[in-house]
């Protein structure tokens, strides 16, 4: 077993061969992939995906980038999306600070809409962060003490403070390609001690290739990769590393199947 946690199968790059990909990724024993969406006119093509094709789940929801787009995105409207038996995730939302594509309080008030789309439907959250670990950590903990609901960290690139903060709140974290970069050293010593148990990995295709790759289009495939090079930061068996973060994948996202 091995799963793809987070990518983006209808995006320019991967839609155009979005077959060719789904071959390749299962050739390098991807088992599972979680199509995400980042705006609402992808909604439809996304589940379609995921009707079509066994092993790929879909998540419905707004990118912080998309915020400002998305002034009358709602509660009731997610939730009712995320009906759908294929639907397994809300997200992503979350709020990146690094490009503010959006405006800073509309990402906020997006981030929490989805946290109770999460809490309502009892799907986690897939959650961006970036340049924005500190309004991240303090609203997932405000929504917290006001109820329950799981999510992880995808894409984590964050502080090992910022890591725990989201661990202690039951989240889980996910492991992209940039852990395999020669500059993410933070990363690579982060990474090597989280808890197993809470680990995920994916790729967010088509970005960030992991090495050897670096350069090209991201793909499903590569996550074999990232395994891989986990495996050896940790100094554990690439099985074990692909079997335990499929089994966290399926215990987070619960409605998915295996
Ligand atoms: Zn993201
Ligand atoms: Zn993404």
């Amino acid at each position: 077993m091995l799963v793809d946690s987070h990518c983006h199968l209808n995006y320019k790059g991967l839609i155009e061969e979005q077959g060719a990909v789904l071959d390749r990724a299962r050739k390098s024993g991807v088992t599972a992939m979680l199509n995400i969406s980042t705006r609402e006119s992808e909604w439809r093509d996304i589940v379609a995906t995921a009707e079509r094709e066994s092993d790929v789940w879909a998540s419905i929801g707004i990118h912080p980038h998309e915020a400002d787009a998305h002034p009358d995105i709602d509660l009731a409207k997610l939730v009712r999306e995320a009906e759908h038996e294929r639907v397994v995730g809300i997200g992503e939302t979350g709020l990146d600070y690094y490009y503010d594509h959006s405006d800073r309080d509309r990402q906020k008030s997006s981030f929490r809409t989805h946290i109770h789309a999460a809490r309502e439907t009892g799907l986690p959250i897939i959650v961006h962060t970036r340049d924005a670990e500190e309004d991240t950590a303090s609203i997932m903990k405000d929504e917290m003490e006001q109820g329950g609901y799981s999510g992880v960290i995808h894409c984590f690139t964050a502080s090992e403070d910022f890591a725990y903060k989201a661990l202690d709140l039951g989240l889980y974290i996910s492991i992209s390609g940039i852990v395999t970069f020669k500059n993410a050293k933070d990363l690579q010593a982060t990474a090597a001690k989280l808890p197993l148990d809470r680990l995920l990995v994916e790729t967010d295709a088509p970005f960030l290739a992991p090495v050897p790759h670096r350069g090209k289009t991201g793909e499903p495939a590569f996550v074999a990769d990232t395994a891989r090079f986990l495996a050896e930061l940790r100094g554990e068996d690439y099985t074990e590393i692909c079997e335990k973060t499929s089994q966290n994948f399926y215990n987070l996202f619960s409605k998915a199947r295996v």
